[in-house]
C-alpha cells in the first residue's frame, strides 16, 4: 500500500462490538481476567498496552516501514528511552547540532552515567575518530535543529556497521513523507510526534520505530512500560487521527517551505537561509539523494545582527511569534534565546515553521516585516 492509504487505514479498524467505523476511545485502565486468570483480549493494564496506543503503534510502524513502533508522551521521553536502555558507562557520538532539549537531557540527567561527544557527525574522519571500544550509538539529526545541517545516513550506517554500533536517526524535520531512514541502514528512528504528526499544535508526543526486533528493542520496550511515559488513550487516538492527513499536509508544507526559502535568499535584508532544498545549501546533495522532500523549517540569518532579527519577530501579523514546529499555523523564533547559554545558534537567526496558509500571504507577512 502506498503511504497515504497506510496513514488512513493502520491505525484504524472497525470496532467489533459496535461496528464504529472509526476506533472508539479506550479509557479504561484495566482489563478483566478470564476463570484461568489470563486476559482473552491481550490487555491486562494500560500502562503495558492499550488499544489506542496498539493502533497508533501500528500507523507508526508501517509509515517508517519499521518492525514495531513504541508511542511515548513526549519527544523528550522518547529519546530518554533509548539512552535508558543502553548498558550504563556506552558511549554515544552525537551531532553537534542536537535538538537543544536531548543535549541538555545527556549534560544534565545522563553525565556520569553515559558518555557523550557532540561532533559533526556528517564528517567520516570525525566519527571514526571518535569511536571508543565502549560506543554503542551513533545518534544523527537530519535535517538537524535549527541550522538545518543534513547528515548522510548511509555513511553513518556504513561506519556503523563496521565497528558494531547502532545508528538512531531523529526524523522529525523529515517525516517518513520525506526521509525514510530505516530503509537507509538506520536502526531505530525517533520522532517528536508533538510537531508534523500532531500537525495542529495541540498534543505532546514522541514515537521510537525500530527496524527490527532485537535485544535493544526489547529493553526499549521496557523502559516504556516500566518508566510509564506512555502518552494517553486520548492523545494516542487524536494522533491517529491526525495522522491521516499527514501524507497531504506534508506536500503542502514542503511547497509552501520551498517557495518561502527562495523568496528570502534573494531578499536585500537577508544574509543567509538554511534550507536543505537550496542549493546553496552545502549539502543540498545529499539531501537531494536521501530525501524525497526537503521539510518545511528553514533558518535564516538577518543583516545587522540580534536587534534587526527581534524587529522581524515582532512585526510578523500572521506568523506566530513561538517556539515549536509542524503546525497547520506559521510560526516564527528567535532561536539563539530559547536555547539557553551553552547555544551555539547565532545570535541573528530566526528560525521558522512553514504551515498551512497561501504561500503568498505568508511571503507578504515577511515582507512588511523587513520593510
Ligand atoms: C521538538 C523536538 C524534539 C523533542 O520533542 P518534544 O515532543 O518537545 O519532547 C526532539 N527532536 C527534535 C528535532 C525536535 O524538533
Amino acid at each position: 500500500m502506498k503511504i497515504e492509504t497506510i496513514a488512513i487505514h493502520a491505525g484504524n479498524h472497525i470496532d467489533e462490538t459496535s461496528k464504529a467505523v472509526i476506533q472508539p476511545i479506550v479509557m479504561s485502565t484495566t482489563f478483566e481476567r478470564n476463570h484461568e486468570g489470563g486476559y482473552d483480549s491481550g490487555y491486562s493494564y494500560s500502562r503495558a498496552a492499550n488499544p489506542n496506543r496498539t493502533a497508533l503503534e501500528n500507523v507508526l510502524a508501517k509509515l517508517e516501514n519499521g518492525a514495531e513502533a513504541a508511542a511515548f508522551s513526549s519527544g523528550n521521553a522518547a529519546g530518554m528511552s533509548v539512552f535508558q536502555a543502553l548498558e550504563p558507562g556506552t558511549h554515544i557520538i552525537c551531532p553537534d547540532d542536537m535538538y537543544h532539549g536531548l543535549r541538555n537531557q545527556l549534560k544534565m540527567l545522563f553525565a556520569g552515567i553515559l558518555e557523550f561527544d557532540f561532533i559533526d557527525v556528517n564528517d567520516a574522519d570525525v566519527v571514526k575518530a571518535h569511536i571508543k571500544p565502549n560506543t554503542g550509538v551513533i545518534w544523527i539529526e537530519t535535517p538537524s535543529n535549527p541550522l538545518l545541517k543534513i547528515t548522510d545516513i548511509k555513511q553513518a550506517v556504513t561506519i556503523a556497521a563496521k565497528h558494531n554500533l547502532k545508528v538512531v536517526c531523529d526524523n522529525t524535520f523529515a517525516t517518513p513523507l520525506c526521509q525514510q531512514p530505516l530503509a537507509l541502514g538506520a536502526d531505530i528512528v525517533m520522532h517528536s510526534t508533538t510537531k508534523y504528526f500532531g500537525g495542529h499544535s495541540d498534543l505532546m508526543g514522541g514515537a521510537l520505530i525500530t527496524r527490527e526486533k532485537n535485544e535493544l528493542w526489547e529493553k526499549i520496550r521496557n523502559v516504556q512500560t516500566m518508566g510509564g511515559a506512555i502518552p494517553s488513550p486520548t492523545d494516542c487516538y487524536f494522533l491517529t487521527r491526525s495522522i491521516k492527513t499527514l501524507p497531504y499536509r506534508m506536500r503542502g508544507h514542503v511547497h509552501n517551505a520551498q517557495l518561502l526559502a527562495e523568496y528570502l535568499e534573494n531578499h536585500p535584508r537577508v544574509e543567509k537561509v538554511m534550507f536543505p532544498g537550496l542549493q546553496s545549501h552545502p549539502q543540498y546533495a545529499i539531501a537531494k539523494a536521501q530525501m524525497t522532500g526537503f521539510g518545511a523549517v528553514l533558518s535564516f540569518c538577518l543583516k545587522g545582527g540580534e536587534e534587526e532579527a527581534k524587529k522581524v519577530v515582532n512585526a510578523v501579523k500572521i506568523f506566530a511569534q513561538a517556539t515549536s514546529l509542524g503546525g497547520v499555523e506559521s510560526l516564527i523564533e528567535h532561536r539563539a534565546s530559547i536555547e539557553g547559554p551553552d547555544t551555539k545558534t547565532p545570535f541573528n537567526l530566526l528560525r521558522v515553521s512553514v504551515g498551512l496558509e497561501h504561500i503568498d500571504d505568508l511571503i507578504a507577512d515577511l515582507q512588511q516585516a523587513m520593510a
